[in-house]
């Protein structure tokens, strides 16, 4: 519920569990395999009675892997994590915590103050948690997003909820968002008093079922290939990455990690030079990734040591906007199908590996939200409309309501 620990740091494992992948391979569903591979995080915890139907809730939706090429001995597949409620890959993250959390709350007393989910978003978070927490009884949430950085279905989902779901765009960018959030979870008396919790991709609750996608890719493409797999994720504030190197830390058939990231450097940096220089973050075309100042990196820090070790196990790559653009035009042409300008991210990070490279591993890229949730940038550079996942459409025919607040946490509280 807490979503740092008290003396200011991340939660991680002690240890990580360590599972045989050949042991894994009988299991049939996803929600079978999470409620296996999550088992031990859940010892002695009040609810490790409910983890099977806490994931059956969570992973009521697939993750669907698409095999786009295929050459003698290497492989390109893709791993669609947008076929969520609200189309992309946070719908996983947040639907278990809020599938945890509305457990561990239970049925509120009348006149109890509910807890206060406080979430600051970069565009796709906020709306996954909402849509993950609308009209559960005893909590309501307060979703930041930063004033004019989000497209408008982004924010339509930030904003279309009502009922327990509070909306507030905050003039300045995602950085100062976090920056507001930071400061009230700092605050013990404002905890206290609104009962705070996280729902961002710092909360180990979020990280812990990402890490079963990585796991049954992996192990479909082990079945079919009999090899491991090598993963490009587009990359922001590393929770997804991150989820990725536990499961390949839990013993699952991850060869190589490529991160994919956009104009904000912070992490190629880092592994370049082993310097941490965080910073404002840039504006880009993969806005849902404008991180300037990446919250695991202490995760990895943690796991790894230092800069030089985490480079001799993980690859960072940053691409420009006129490089995404470029890529989502050509793998349209290439194959007709239509990626989010986040996916594109990684998709011309793979392009451009040594042909060798490609031709001999078994890639698996990851889609992290649905193209139609970016049509403004999408559509002009393919020339063609993009459909509406069902849900998606669903969701922009309500009203949406927000208001506008400067970076100040009394603007928050005063509103609570
Ligand atoms: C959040 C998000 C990312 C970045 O994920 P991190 O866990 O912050 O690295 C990438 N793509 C999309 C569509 C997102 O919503």
């Amino acid at each position: 519920m807490s979503g740092t620990a008290p003396d200011g740091g991340l939660y991680v494992p002690e240890n990580l569990p360590h599972f045989d992948p050949d042991a894994l391979t009988q299991i049939d569903t996803v929600s079978d395999l999470a409620t296996q591979l999550l088992a031990p995080f859940f010892e002695g915890s009040a609810l490790s009675d409910q983890l099977g139907e806490i994931c059956d809730e969570a992973f009521s939706f697939p993750a669907r892997l698409q095999l786009l090429e295929k050459s003698e001995r290497g492989s390109l597949s893709v791993l669609e994590l947008f076929h969520g409620p609200t189309a992309a890959f946070k719908d996983f993250g947040a639907r278990f915590l809020a599938a945890c959390m509305t457990r561990i709350i239970g049925t509120p007393d009348r006149g109890t103050v509910p807890v206060t989910v406080l979430v600051a978003t970069s565009g796709d978070t906020g709306g996954a948690v909402a849509a993950a927490f609308h009209r559960k009884p005893g909590v309501r949430v307060v979703v930041l997003f930063p004033d004019g950085r989000v497209t408008a279905r982004q924010q339509h989902q930030l904003t279309c909820w009502g009922d327990n779901i509070i909306s507030l765009a905050v003039r300045g960018g995602f950085d100062e968002c976090q920056r507001l959030a930071k400061e009230m979870f700092a605050d013990a008396e404002l905890v206290q008093r609104y009962r705070l919790c996280s729902a961002n991709s710092i909360n180990v609750g979020r990280l812990l079922p990402q890490s079963v996608y990585y796991a049954q890719a992996s192990l479909a493409n082990d079945r079919r290939n009999s090899l491991p797999s090598s993963f490009v994720i587009p990359t922001g504030n590393l929770g997804n990455a991150f989820a990725g190197i536990w499961a390949k830390q839990m013993g699952l058939p991850i060869d190589q990690i490529i991160l994919a990231t956009n104009a904000n450097r912070t992490i190629p940096e880092f592994l370049g030079s082993g310097e941490w220089n965080p910073r404002a973050s840039i504006p880009t075309l993969a806005s849902a990734m404008d991180v300037g100042d990446p919250s695991n990196m202490e995760r990895l820090l943690n796991l790894w040591g230092d800069a030089a070790e985490i480079g001799r196990r993980l690859r960072a790559v940053s691409v420009s906007d006129e490089s995404i653009a470029q890529q989502i035009a050509a793998e349209y042409a290439r194959s007709g199908l239509a990626w989010c300008p986040h996916t594109a991210t990684a998709f011309n990070v793979y392009r451009d590996l040594p042909d060798e490279e490609r031709s001999e591993h078994h890639f698996i890229i990851i889609a992290t939200a649905h193209a139609a949730k970016f049509e403004s940038i999408v559509e002009p550079l393919i020339g063609e409309t993009i459909e509406l996942p069902d849900e998606l459409s669903r969701l922009l025919k309500w009203p949406a309501s927000f208001e506008t607040i400067d970076a100040v946490t009394d603007e928050i509280t005063s509103r609570l």
